[in-house]
């Protein structure tokens, strides 16, 4: 019979790897919890409507991407292909979106982690089931909550040593009307051009002509160097906005590219967008996309609440801390102790594990598993525990265990030591 296979596009986590992911989602976590924001979890299920109504029917996500099924009910549920929406709904019910009311009223700032579900083609940083951290800010309509959104992401950056692989860039899309205006014009530019235009651009020219703008053909890119440009229709107020954001950039030192093609592909976006973008992952470069939202709230029957977030994709970070090499060397040590121990020491070992878990808070694998000291020096060291300790009856007939570090010295010129169990407790409460 032949073995079950995972689906494609859909990754397990292996042993090896969950160290990694533990210690970036920790990293950020902190880091969100540094700008007050609190966590909240939605179903990874949702109503189909709920992405329609605010991706936007016209969308890469919503016309291709989405697992959407009907139910043994015949009700038509997907599988969230992003956070914000689901976390729009699920405010939104609680209730904690409504000014002035008692428990958690606006503004809010909170933040999720999950999977996240998308029919694509999966490649290196492309899968069908990805991870995101997201945060969404409601209830602050100032340009200031723009920019902190966006000196959040640059603190997890700066957090996890990867700042200088990525870079900033920015854009203003004004609002509804301003981009309709603008969407007139390019499609009448445009429509002059519809047989040079590729495939996917002469289907949105009717449907969704600013998806044009950041198509990859190249053929497309160079008839959009005639286009109108958008920067030409955002509207004052807008403009001011924009300033505003920069400003506090550039106050807090951080710095960005502004890209005036940039429009994201989801249609609840207004004034504000950006992405961090690297050019170390090949084409799959966005490592976090966001921008402001206000008309969402409201478009999904609530209140007008003003909205501003990012999503962060956790595989194409991961994807580049490995890549450049900067995954702090204990991220992967998996205990802080490995004892092993000849088979008449084992029941010993367990024993003193226990101890030095409880009196010292370490992580501590007990050999178990019989074999040499040979084999057992090589399953230690394959959990990059920093230090070792052996229990064999050469040192114990002394009423004495050795202890070895692998990756320098114990103390001065010596990485290793024969100590009495007191000896190694008091060893060990010297070096924390
Ligand atoms: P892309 O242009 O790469 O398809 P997107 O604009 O569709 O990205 P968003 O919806 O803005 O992406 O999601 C935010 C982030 O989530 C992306 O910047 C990326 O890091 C990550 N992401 C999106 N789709 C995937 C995927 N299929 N696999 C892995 N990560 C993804
Ligand atoms: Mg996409």
């Amino acid at each position: 019979m032949k073995n079950i296979q995972a689906i494609r596009g859909m990754n397990d986590l292996l042993p090896e790897q969950s160290p990694l992911w533990q210690y970036v989602e920790a990293e950020i976590a902190d880091v969100l919890a540094s700008y007050g924001y609190n966590e909240i979890r939605t179903p990874i299920l949702e109503q189909t409507e709920l992405f329609k109504r605010s991706i936007g029917e016209v969308t890469d996500i919503v016309e291709k991407e989405m697992y959407t099924f009907d139910d043994r009910n015949g009700d038509s549920l997907t599988l969230r292909p992003e956070g914000t929406a689901s976390t729009v709904r699920a405010a939104e019910q609680a209730g904690i979106l409504s000014a002035g009311r008692g428990r958690g009223s606006i503004p809010q700032r909170l933040w999720y982690c999950g999977p996240m579900f998308r029919h694509e083609k999966p490649q290196k940083g492309r899968l069908r089931q990805f991870h995101q951290f997201g945060i969404e800010a409601f209830g602050m309509p100032g340009a200031e909550v723009d920019a902190e959104v966006i000196l959040v992401s640059n603190a997890i950056w700066q957090v996890l040593g990867v700042s200088e692989a990525v870079t900033l860039e920015l854009n203003s899309i004004g609002s509804s009307e301003d981009r309709a205006k603008f969407g007139k014009d390019l499609y009448d530019y445009l429509v002059g051009h519809k047989e040079s235009l590729d495939e996917d651009s002469q289907r949105r020219l009717d449907s969704n002509p600013l998806r044009i703008l950041d198509s990859k053909d190249e053929g497309t890119q160079k008839i959009l160097e005639g286009a109108p440009k958008l920067v030409d229709y955002i509207n004052e107020e807008d403009q001011i906005h924009f300033a505003k954001v920069r400003e506090v950039l550039d106050r807090a030192g951080v710095s960005y590219r502004i890209n005036p093609s940039l429009v994201r592909g989801l249609d609840y976006y207004g004034k504000t967008v950006f992405e961090w973008v690297t050019d170390k992952l090949g084409s799959q470069g966005t490592v976090c996309a966001g921008g402001r939202y206000d008309g969402l709230v409201a478009q999904l029957g609530g209140d007008a609440t003003p909205g501003v977030g990012f999503g962060l994709g956790i595989e194409r970070l991961v994807l580049l801390l490995e890549t450049l090499e900067l995954v702090p060397d204990w991220v992967y040590q998996q205990v802080d102790l490995y004892v092993c121990a000849e088979a008449q020491y084992v029941a010993d070992a367990m024993i003193l594990a226990e101890q030095l878990r409880s009196e010292l808070a370490l992580r501590v694998r007990v050999h178990a598993n019989g074999g040499g000291m040979k084999s057992q020096t090589k399953a230690a060291q394959k959990t990059n525990a920093p230090l070792v300790v052996f229990m064999q009856e050469r040192d114990m007939v002394d009423g004495k265990l050795m202890i070895r570090s692998y990756d320098g010295e114990l103390v001065e010129g010596q990485d290793q030591l024969n100590v009495t169990v007191d000896g190694l407790i008091d060893f060990l409460t010297e070096g924390q």
